[in-house]
């Protein structure tokens, strides 16, 4: 039928696969499918910070930076501690790519 692909890519699901791709699924009034649009994605929260981010003064960025940078490294150590006990690298790997 003509005329249905764009009808279908105007309702096209927002969320993003954990390939990272567009999802294929149609959308619903929420612009996400149903997969998606229960509860919000870690990409939609991603995306809120980020906007979040840009309003902040310069201050305020250096500030959550200097957060980031601390939790990010907090995250490392107790990755590499979990792996040295438990030897579950692969579970390690997977953890830090959450
Ligand atoms: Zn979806």
């Amino acid at each position: 039928m003509q005329g249905m692909s764009s009808v279908r890519d105007s309702m096209q699901c927002q969320g993003l696969t954990k390939s990272g791709q567009q999802c294929r699924n149609q959308a619903t009034s929420n612009g996400f499918c149903h997969i998606h649009g229960g509860l919000p994605s870690r990409n939609v929260a991603r995306r809120e910070s980020q906007r979040a981010y840009v309003n902040m003064t310069p201050e305020q960025k250096a500030e959550h930076d200097h957060f980031a940078m601390g939790c990010m490294f907090m995250v490392i150590v107790l990755a590499l501690i979990f792996g040295l006990l438990t030897g579950d690298w692969h579970g390690v790997g997977k953890w830090l790519s959450r």
